[in-house]
């Protein structure tokens, strides 16, 4: 173990030769109106080739809207002694558009080190290329040493994380699923926090919802001439956040907050002007939901609530998913999160803390296959923003505990 941390200590200069690489290619999603990850892919894939992996591939989601009209997943694997059961890495190569240039001290698309050596700044540094590479130092401090890991170690670039999974790891699960062995383990370097202690094993299922009211349109003198949708809508809303609070009330402490969560967030607009009441109004509902409750029950007294706003107040009343994702947690006793723990100790001398999430991250899927996914990393959690920077410190903690995890993997 030591000569393999010796190793990825070393391996500073291959950190800021990544980083500045991948940083060039900005592989922003066509939805952001970006070219996708084409040629951040073929980097890539280049540089997994200069390595001693047994395995390359590149797996194509067709997309159109994209450069070459793919949408590319890469995927990478060296061989362990028992090649019947792999240690996965999944990163993502998108990256999100750089936002407001004026909140930015250095151009996002060109890598910068600041004076202290360690803090690299530019967009996609932390999300997700430190995980990209965190990934490569595990596998090339391996290689180097002539060392084959008791399990295989496999990697996977995918596209598309940032704006939905549909080509990436959606894509993958749907017509690639022999790449997904029955006891493989996954680590996601996507989310986490600065001193890398906490370690994620469950989300919250997430269920976006769109409500639709129709009333009927009048002059605003003469609201009896027609049924005021807004005001029904705001009588659902409210009905909706204490109804769903009140029955799906459980706690769980693992989650922070601890228990579900129903918000009504964004509001359409409705009539452009004063004097008329508005006959149709639209908003929508963010719920995040302990893994504890059926998503079935939560639509059955959505239906309850919104048929008695619907009688009480004459309107027709729809709702629809817009965005429905749920997972099952991984077991907090599962020899992945163990060793992951026994990793974070060992590697970033904190008290390993092991917590759900409100969701979203691209281990759901892999979970509902089944399979044990935890998410985490050392990383300064500044994705998205102006100026958004990595740690060369950090990259190489994540690799350690990448490495140790594969070391003691049975
Ligand atoms: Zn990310």
């Amino acid at each position: 173990m030591e000569n393999i941390f010796k190793k990825i200590e070393g391996m500073r200069d291959y950190i800021l030769d990544l980083q500045r690489n991948m940083t060039r290619i900005p592989a922003i999603s066509p939805d952001s109106g970006g070219k996708g990850e084409y040629q951040k892919a073929k980097y890539l894939e280049a540089e997994l080739k200069k390595l001693k992996f047994d395995e390359i591939a590149r797996i194509d989601a067709p997309d159109p809207r994209a450069e070459n009209g793919v949408r590319p997943n890469l995927i990478a694997k060296y061989y362990g002694q028992d090649k019947n059961k792999t240690l996965w890495l999944l990163a993502h190569m998108d990256v999100v558009p750089e936002g407001d240039l004026s909140l930015w001290k250095t151009n996002p698309f060109e890598l910068a080190l600041d004076k202290d050596g360690d803090t690299m700044y530019g967009r996609g540094v932390e999300d997700n290329q430190q995980a990209i590479i965190a990934a490569l130092l595990a596998a090339r401090a391996f290689m180097e040493l002539g060392q084959r890991p008791p399990v295989s170690l496999g990697i996977m670039l995918l596209a598309d994380e940032e704006t939905g999974n549909h080509y990436g790891i959606d894509y993958l699960v749907k017509n690639n699923s022999a790449l997904f062995g029955k006891d493989d383990a996954f680590i996601v370097q996507d989310s986490g926090d600065s001193e890398g202690k906490t370690i994620e094993i469950a989300e919250k299922s997430v269920w976006w919802v769109k409500f639709t009211v129709n009333g009927g349109q009048a002059h605003g003198s003469r609201p009896s001439d027609g049924n005021n949708a807004f005001l029904a809508a705001s009588k659902l809303a409210l009905a909706l956040h204490a109804g769903l609070y009140a029955k799906f009330d459980k706690i769980d402490n693992l989650f922070d907050p601890s228990i579900s969560t129903f918000e009504p967030t964004k509001k359409e607009a409705n009539v452009p002007n004063v004097n008329t009441i508005p006959g149709k109004d639209i908003f929508y509902m963010d719920c995040r939901i302990l893994p504890c409750y059926d998503l079935k029950d939560v639509e059955a007294e959505i239906t309850r609530i919104v048929k008695n706003i619907e009688a009480e107040t004459k309107t027709d009343i729809k709702f629809e998913t817009e965005h429905k994702l749920s997972s099952k947690p991984t077991a907090e006793d599962a020899p992945l999160v163990k060793r992951y723990a026994e990793a974070v100790e060992k590697i970033n001398g904190v008290k390993p803390q092991i917590i759900g999430i409100g969701g979203g991250t691209f281990a759901a899927p892999v979970r509902n296959m089944g399979l044990a996914a935890v998410v985490g990393s050392r990383i300064y959690e500044n994705p998205h923003t102006p100026n958004e920077k990595a740690s060369i410190k950090f990259t190489i903690s994540d690799a350690k505990v990448i490495a140790y995890i594969l070391a003691s993997l049975k």
